[in-house]
């Protein structure tokens, strides 16, 4: 079928909208109209994280708000910069599951290639925000190991292309190392986890649908939307075109201080993607990354939540709450009481 279409809103390429994201905070309040007079002190959070925001994302937000569950998301804060006991810089030891450049290679069956360093978003509460992606940024030919060392593996089934944000490089590279996956025999799944189907929905484009389909495998896409503004018309029409296109659509989100860790809005979030075809999958507590630590809701208040969303949802639109841990043999489902 021919995906639907949402042109009236495409006057800018994806492309020009990623090279015109916000990067300065004076034009973030600006657009917002806040003082930045009542938010000083951020230069040395920026420098440890630049700031990064699409105007996509950036047109969900309230004016005037500085509360706004997405500008919270992507809001640089002098208090990043303290250091707090069990907060690391690679909270997951990934550096201890990386076999290739590129590759990490921690769960059965499935490995995830850090396809581009970039994201077209900056989320603060990020676990990759100290990630050495310049060791893992890898050329064309250096793909190469990392493809050997999943051919090799016959009981690798399911490659996930990871980030940074995969969708944030461009069409022929993607095509090209999607290609090189399809010739694996083994592999019969492809997946993608993404954040550009909410912050940027104009790169789902029917250029970038035609190169998932034009294969035999299977697809799955994990999106990352913590909170129900996130889902704006944009989005719904790049989600209704992946659907369309064949991808299985799954959510995880991050529970997160002052944005999304209460009962509504948690269920406000699974009712939103129910309507937009995407089922909600994890919901992670933070990973104690440094610079993050303001975001943390603890173990007990999660299981208190995730109490109460059980009581108001069906069962199908309840995420498990999980916590990654380093060399575990999965993501570890917490038990609720
Ligand atoms: C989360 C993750 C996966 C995927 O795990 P699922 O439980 O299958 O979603 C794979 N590899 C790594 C390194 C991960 O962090
Ligand atoms: S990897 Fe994901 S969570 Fe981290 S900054 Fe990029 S889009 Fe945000």
């Amino acid at each position: 079928m021919i995906p639907l279409k949402d042109t009236f809103w495409q006057t800018e390429s994806w492309q020009q909208q990623m090279s015109g994201m916000i990067r300065e905070p004076a034009r973030l309040f600006q657009r917002l109209q806040l003082d930045p007079n009542e938010h000083p002190n951020i230069a040395a959070a920026l420098q440890q994280f630049p700031l990064r925001v699409p105007e996509a994302f950036v047109s969900k937000m309230a004016i005037g708000d500085w509360n706004d569950p997405l500008l919270l998301q992507v809001l640089p804060l002098e208090k990043e910069t303290q250091q707090h006991i069990g907060y690391l810089n690679d909270p997951l030891e990934e550096a201890n599951a990386n076999p290739t450049p590129g590759l990490i290679h921690k769960y059965h069956g499935r490995v995830l290639l850090i396809t581009s360093p970039a994201c077209a978003v900056h989320c603060r509460y990020c676990f990759r925000r100290n990630f050495p992606y310049d060791a893992n940024n890898p050329s064309q030919r250096d793909w190469q190991k990392s493809l050997d060392y999943i051919a090799d593996r016959s009981e690798i089934s399911e490659v996930i292309l990871s980030g940074g944000d995969p969708l944030s490089a461009p069409d022929e590279y993607l095509h090209k190392l999607i290609l090189k996956i399809a010739a694996i025999p083994h592999v019969d799944t492809l997946r993608i986890h993404t954040r550009l189907p909410l912050v940027l929905p104009a790169r789902i484009t029917p250029e970038l649908i035609k190169i998932f389909t034009e294969n035999r495998l299977r697809l799955v896409m994990v999106i990352h939307c913590n909170h129900a503004n996130e889902i704006d018309k944009h989005s719904e029409v790049a989600l209704a075109n992946l659907r369309e296109a064949g991808f299985t659509l799954l959510n995880q989100s991050v529970l997160l201080k002052g944005i999304n860790d209460n009962v509504d809005t948690l269920v406000e979030l699974s009712r939103r993607l129910f309507e937009v075809n995407v089922m909600p999958y994890y919901l992670h507590l933070l990973d104690k990354v440094n610079g993050a630590a303001h975001f943390d809701v603890n173990e007990v208040q999660a299981r208190l939540l995730m109490n109460g969303i059980l009581a108001k949802l069906p069962g199908y639109l309840v995420p498990r709450l999980v916590v990654e841990e380093p060399n575990a043999s999965s993501k570890r489902p917490l038990a609720l009481f």
